[in-house]
C-alpha cells in the first residue's frame, strides 16, 4: 500500500501546501468543509490512509473518524476492495455501455433494501439526490417539495434553501447564483416539529409531490427523526399521495445493513420510504451514488419514461467494482454487529471521559455512525444543535487533532467508526479526549 511513503512527500508542511492550493484552487480545496472554515486552522493535507489512519503531508498519523465523510467503512485500503479496484481498471476505466458488475451491483442494493425494486446508479449524492426529486414531480406530476431545516442532500439549486418568514411561505435561497424562482417550490420546515409537516400538509398537501429527509441527520451532526415524526410523515404522504423520500446518502449500508429504513421498520413494522437515495458506502471510497424505488415509480426514467437523467460515467466500472467489493465485506455476519459494539465503546469512553471532566455532553450512534454535542440532552433540530457550544467544540476539535486524532471539522457534522478501527485505536482516541476535556 505504501505507494507514496510519507517521508518522500514531506517535503512541503500543511501550511505551504494550503497556501499553495489557493493560488490555483478557490480556498484552497475541493470541497467547502475541507478548509476548516469552521473551526479555524491549516487543513491537513493528506498524503496517504491505511486501514482507520491517515498520514498528512508531514508524516503525522491520525485516527481517522471521518472516513471520507463516511464512505470508508472498512478503513482504508481494505486488500479485497484494492484488489476488486486494481483487477477492474486493469479491465478498463470506463466505456460508457452497460456492464454486468452494474447489474450485480443494484442487485447487491435491492437485496439489502426491501423497498427498493430498481435502482439507477449515478455518480455523486447530488445527482442521486437531485435525480430523486425529478423523479418524484415526474411520478406525481406536482411540483411542490418539502425538506427540513439542516438536511443536506446535495448542492442541487432547488435544495440549497432556508425556511422563509411563515409557515407557509417558500424558502429563500441559502447560495447566491440560486434565483428565487428556483426554490420557490421548496417549503423548508423545522425537523422533528410535527405541527409543521401537519399544518403543511393541511394547506397544500395535494400540491406536495415529496418529503424528502435524513432520517437520522448527519448534516447536523447526528439527530434522529423521532419515530412519531416518521410514522406522522408517512401517514401524510399516503394520504395526499405524496412520496417520502429517504436521503440515505450517509446513513444507507453504514447504520445498518437494511439501511435507517431497517432502523425505523423496527419500530415501524411494514414501514418503507417511496425513494430512497444512497452515496458514500455503496461506492466504498470511488464516485458511485444510487437512488432507488418501486418498480411502477422507476418507470418513469428515460428511457422508459419521461423523467430524464444520464451521465457519462454512471455505473463506471471501477466504482462498481468498489462499491461491489465493500458490499460484499459488509454483509458478511455479524460485521454491523461487530462495528456497532466498536462505536459503542467510543461512545461509551467519550461519554464517560467528559463525566469525569465535569462536562456538558450528550451522543448518540447507531451501526458506525456516531455524534455528539457539548450539551446536557441531544438536540431534535437544528436551531438546537447550532445553539451548543461553538467555541468549546473547536477546542476540542483542535485538542483531539493536536493528539492524533481527526474529527469532522465542524460541529454540524457526523462521525464515522470503521470495522478497521481497533480496540487499541478506540482506546487511544478516549485518552486523548479525556486530555482534551481537562485542557478546555
Ligand atoms: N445527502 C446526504 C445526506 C449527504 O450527507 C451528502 C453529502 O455529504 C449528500 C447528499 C451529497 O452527496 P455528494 O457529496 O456525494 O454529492
Amino acid at each position: 500500500l505504501p505507494i507514496f511513503p510519507p517521508e518522500v512527500l514531506a517535503v512541503s508542511t500543511n501550511v505551504q501546501l494550503f497556501e499553495r492550493a489557493q493560488q490555483s484552487i478557490p480556498g484552497g480545496v475541493n470541497s467547502p468543509v475541507r478548509a476548516f472554515r469552521a473551526v479555524g486552522g491549516t487543513p491537513r493535507f493528506i498524503a496517504r490512509a491505511e486501514g482507520p489512519y491517515m498520514w498528512d503531508a508531514e508524516g503525522q498519523r491520525y485516527i481517522d473518524y471521518i472516513g471520507s465523510w463516511g464512505p470508508m467503512i472498512l478503513g482504508h485500503g481494505h486488500p479485497a476492495v484494492l484488489e476488486a479496484v486494481l483487477a477492474a481498471a486493469r479491465e478498463g476505466f470506463s466505456f460508457g455501455a452497460p456492464t454486468e458488475r452494474e447489474v450485480e451491483l443494484a442487485e447487491a442494493i435491492i437485496a439489502q433494501v426491501p423497498s427498493i425494486e430498481q435502482v439507477r446508479l449515478v455518480s455523486s449524492g447530488t445527482e442521486a439526490g437531485m435525480t430523486a426529486i425529478r423523479l418524484a414531480r415526474g411520478a406525481t406530476g406536482r411540483s411542490k417539495i418539502i425538506k427540513f431545516e439542516g438536511c443536506y442532500h446535495g448542492h442541487a439549486d432547488a435544495l440549497l434553501v432556508k425556511a422563509g418568514s411563515g409557515l407557509a411561505t417558500f424558502g429563500h435561497p441559502t447560495s447566491a447564483g440560486v434565483p428565487p424562482e428556483v426554490v420557490q417550490h421548496t417549503l423548508v420546515l423545522e425537523y422533528n416539529n410535527l405541527e409543521q409537516i401537519e399544518a403543511a400538509f393541511q394547506a397544500q398537501g395535494h400540491e406536495i409531490a415529496c418529503v424528502m429527509i435524513e432520517p437520522i441527520a448527519g448534516n447536523m451532526n447526528f439527530v434522529r427523526a423521532s419515530v412519531p415524526f416518521v410514522k406522522r410523515i408517512r401517514e401524510l404522504c399516503d394520504q395526499y399521495g405524496a412520496l417520502f423520500v429517504f436521503d440515505e446518502v450517509m446513513t444507507g449500508f453504514r447504520v445498518a445493513l437494511g439501511s435507517a429504513q431497517s432502523v425505523y421498520a423496527r419500530a415501524l413494522p411494514g414501514f418503507a420510504p417511496d425513494i430512497s437515495v444512497f452515496g458514500k458506502v455503496i461506492g466504498g471510497g470511488m464516485p458511485l451514488a444510487a437512488f432507488g424505488s418501486s418498480r411502477k415509480i422507476m418507470q418513469n426514467l428515460a428511457p422508459l419514461g419521461g423523467v430524464y437523467q444520464a451521465g457519462t460515467l454512471s455505473g463506471n466500472p471501477v466504482a462498481t467494482a468498489c462499491g461491489l467489493a465493500t458490499l460484499r465485506e459488509i454483509t458478511k455476519p455479524g460485521f454491523f454487529e461487530g462495528l456497532s459494539a466498536k462505536t459503542q465503546t467510543l461512545r461509551q469512553g467519550l461519554d464517560e471521559a467528559a463525566k469525569a471532566a465535569g462536562v456538558a455532553w450528550s451522543s448518540d450512534h447507531e451501526g458506525g455512525m456516531f455524534g455528539f454535542f457539548f450539551t446536557d440532552s441531544l438536540p431534535q433540530n437544528y436551531a438546537t444543535v447550532m445553539a451548543t457550544d461553538k467555541e468549546r467544540f473547536n477546542r476540542f476539535f483542535h485538542a483531539m487533532l493536536d493528539r492524533g486524532v481527526y474529527l469532522a471539522p465542524a460541529l454540524y457534522e457526523a462521525g464515522f467508526v470503521s470495522a478497521a478501527h481497533s480496540e487499541a485505536d478506540i482506546a487511544a482516541t478516549v485518552a486523548a479526549a479525556r486530555e482534551s476535556f481537562a485542557s478546555l
